[in-house]
């Protein structure tokens, strides 16, 4: 069953959207050459315990981390660990979620550490640009196949994959709520969309074969010919106004594609 929220609970959840906007954004200041993945998990914890808030993640069906970490063609559900060094061009998934007050915020983002080639640096900003064209979809009237063929039609005209297996979904008390949100789909096909649903919209696109295997870790999925994937997430109120992002900041809803210290907060040097 779908649970349809009332717009003071959509309000009430925007502080878990907020701080999980802010444990990716300060995730991303941390994607730089010969950080240890593990360094990034702690901070984000500790970020959201701060704030009177608990990793969302963390324990979710035993999941060992408060974020999830992939790199290159690791899709989803990476993990971080003390021997996992961040290097040099690699693109690096983050997922973190925060459930604040009772409610869950869920969002992702994939950052370039140092610079990416040429052909991973496309295939982010198309995906970012599909996370974008499946938020405009969510409005009400339309059906959930509108968010998935709005994805699917742009990650795949420009010559990408779309992974099937791993699909968007509701939000509210918990993590994940009906519905499934694919990253595909037909237009006026699926649920009808409507006014109070929440819904986490994350597109998983990758360079090559969307063909997937999970690692013997149980959690990683990678892709099976090795090529590298992408993943943009925001959760989302759906309103009579248009969709309303719930994972955001002050700064705004998304963040820099860029890993490392925000330029912003930089003193400048005399
Ligand atoms: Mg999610």
């Amino acid at each position: 069953m779908i649970k349809i929220k009332t717009p003071a609970e959509i309000e009430a959840m925007k502080p878990a959207g907020a701080l999980s906007k802010m444990a990716l954004r300060k995730a991303g200041t941390l994607v730089v050459p010969g950080t240890h993945t593990i360094d990034i998990d702690r901070v984000v914890e500790s970020l959201i315990r701060i704030h009177g808030a608990t990793p969302a993640f963390k324990g979710y069906l035993g999941f060992p981390a408060s974020i999830c970490c992939s790199i290159n063609n690791e899709i989803v559900h990476g993990i971080p660990g003390e021997g996992v060094i961040l290097k040099e061009g690699d693109i690096v998934s983050i997922d973190t979620g925060a459930t604040l007050n009772g409610w869950v915020g869920d969002n992702a983002w994939t950052f370039f550490c140092g610079k990416p080639s040429l052909e991973d640096k496309a295939l982010c900003e198309v995906t970012r640009d599909c996370l974008s064209l499946g938020i405009q979809q969510a409005v009400p009237g339309n059906h959930l196949g509108d968010i998935g063929f709005a994805i699917q039609e742009h990650a795949e005209k420009n010559g990408y994959g779309v992974v099937r297996e791993y699909v968007g979904h509701g939000v509210g008390h918990v993590m994940h709520e009906e519905p499934n949100v694919p990253n595909y789909g037909k237009k006026s096909r699926g649920v009808r969309l409507q006014e109070g649903m929440v819904l986490a919209i994350e597109p998983m696109i990758v360079l090559k074969s969307p063909k997937n295997e999970t690692q013997t870790n149980r959690w990683t999925v990678v892709t099976v010919d090795g090529g590298t994937a992408a993943h943009y997430e925001n959760t989302i109120a759906i309103t009579k106004d248009g969709p309303v992002i719930l994972t955001e900041d002050e700064k705004g809803p998304t963040c820099p594609m860029e890993g490392g210290p925000d330029k912003a907060n930089l003193i400048p040097q005399i």
